[in-house]
């Protein structure tokens, strides 16, 4: 739609200035540092960042209604830096120019109704937002928007070059590192580092492809990690890892997302959130207190947070006492729910400090964390994936945390829960495949129901002409192949003839 074509009261606004006034803030020490330079640690006491806006009230000087209207009216509006997670640009990093912002086409991913048949099985009715359907298929893709459009504001403004961004990854967050950095071309040079063997073959694939520099190292995630943070304090290197801030207010975006689908009504919802790194559920408390505090929703959300048994640092915090909770790393062991497998979350101090803020803000009874074993994951992922919704092991491990809040009593049948498939189905599929074939046993404990399993049937033809490679059949041979085929086929499906 032309601007001119917009209501006269929204216009001015349709098209975002630059505004606010952000800032590093260190968890540690309270200090406040400039934003127009990459910091990752505190300067002054290596503590973790979190970007705040010191004008965050001009936000609530309008009316909620006036910021619903115009980011509903905004997504009709055909400007490439506003199409995706940028739509909320005065929420969410209001200080970089439209022309810097880099837009691949993520964010705005479909929210889906579970159908009936699936809702009878759980027991609740629920939706999924299908993260899957960004570009690099996982909600990755909404901090890499942020992070790359501000470093290539950086990149402009500071007349950079030879740029090298860096990041450790579970699989995703290389894969959306290496693919943004890929559209800023030959100004960027992106490196990965990932624990070898411990990401899919369709994540490592991903990097490789978008041209990056792939480092495999032995260990797990949570020591590529102490890598990559070496790396970043002893060299001139771009830290990718959502420890860079600006990930997080991009990945808000998920928060402002849901409230939109949803008529900007969140008080009767329940959003349930898998766990790894803890840097998408410290984006998304975030985004909804902003949201709640400038009265665009009508109340902030239930949020349940999910773990695996096998990779659950937060679960075991949270679960202590309140008042008297100590935070102690895990050593994970192998997990379906690969990408959240994180035994040291680097964000986690984040997520204590927001967690608070939002049992301040919504109640005690607002924020639960829950665990999951490994067979309640896979299980949940397949049972979704066989009703038309293609969730990664991630998805299936909030369908998972859905049934245990369920049964825990934490929420009830009749409030609406809106599940965060973080990635793709078919990133995970050869965990899929791993289970029909019964090899999930030994490593990850999970034996194969036979009712889930699944494989392909060859047809097995006898006395009848069969095409070979580079040699199709033709006339009579063709029609009684086509025959035997079919009535192999038939005879498996005990179909009748028609009359
Ligand atoms: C990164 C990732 C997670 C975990 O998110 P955190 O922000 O690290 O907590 C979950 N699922 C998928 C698919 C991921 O890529
Ligand atoms: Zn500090």
């Amino acid at each position: 739609m032309l601007v001119d074509d917009f209501p006269v009261d929204l216009k001015p606004f349709l098209i975002p200035e630059v505004s606010g006034e952000l800032g590093y803030d260190c968890l540690s020490c309270g200090a406040r540092h400039a934003p127009d330079q990459l910091l990752y640690t505190c300067p002054a006491c290596g503590g973790l960042l979190m970007l705040t806006d010191k004008k965050i009230a001009r936000l609530q000087e309008k009316p909620g209604s006036f910021w619903r209207r115009l980011f509903d009216h905004r997504l009709m509006l055909n400007l490439q830096a506003l199409k995706g997670v940028f739509t909320f640009h005065e929420f969410l990093a209001p200080n970089i120019p439209l022309s810097d912002i880099i837009y691949l086409g993520e964010g705005h991913s479909p929210v889906v109704k579970a159908p009936s048949s699936l809702a009878n099985q759980v027991g609740a009715n629920f939706f999924v937002k299908m993260e899957g359907q960004n570009p690099s298929a996982s909600f990755k893709d909404r901090g890499m928007a942020a992070a790359l459009s501000m470093l290539n504001y950086l990149v402009r403004i500071k007349n950079l070059d030879q740029v090298i961004a860096v990041c450790a990854s579970t699989g995703d967050t290389s894969a959306a590192a290496a693919l943004y950095a890929s559209s800023l071309g030959q100004s960027l040079k992106s490196v990965v580092l990932l624990p070898k063997g411990k990401v899919t073959p369709q994540q490592l694939s991903q990097p490789l492809g978008a041209g990056a520099t792939v480092f495999e190292l032995p260990g797990v995630f949570d020591d590529s990690m102490k890598v990559v943070e070496r790396l970043s304090e002893k060299y001139h290197v771009a830290l990718l890892n959502s420890k860079n801030p600006w990930r997080v207010v991009g990945q808000e975006s998920y928060a402002y997302e849901v409230a939109q689908q949803f008529d900007y009504a969140l008080l009767d919802k329940v959003l349930i959130v898998p766990v790894g790194n803890a840097g998408n559920i410290t984006a998304i408390l975030s985004g909804l207190l902003k949201f709640h505090k400038a009265m665009v929703i009508d109340g902030l959300p239930k949020i349940v947070a999910v773990q695996s048994q096998r990779a659950n640092p937060v679960f075991r915090f949270f679960r202590q006492p309140l008042g008297s909770r100590t935070y102690c790393p895990v050593v994970v062991k192998p997990s379906v729910a690969q990408a959240a497998m994180i035994g040291d979350p680097v964000s986690f101090p984040r997520l204590d400090v927001l967690s608070k803020q939002y049992e301040q803000e919504a109640g005690l009874s607002s924020f639960f964390v829950v665990e999951v074993d490994e067979t309640a994951i896979m299980e949940g992922m397949l049972q979704a994936n066989r009703h038309g919704l293609t969730v990664c092991t991630q998805g299936g491990e909030c369908l998972a945390g859905l049934k245990a809040a369920l049964g825990q009593g934490l929420i009830t049948p009749s409030e609406t829960a809106i599940l965060d498939s973080t990635a793709h189905a078919l990133k995970f599929v050869d965990f899929q495949n791993a289970y029909f074939e019964g090899r999930l046993a030994q490593e990850y404990g999970v034996t194969t129901k036979a009712e889930l399993a699944n494989k392909p049937r060859p047809l097995i033809l006898e006395n009848t002409p069969i095409p070979e490679p580079g040699q199709t059949l033709t006339g009579a041979q063709k029609e009684a192949f086509v025959e035997a085929a079919t009535q192999a086929i038939a005879q498996a499906l005990t179909l009748v003839e028609k009359v």
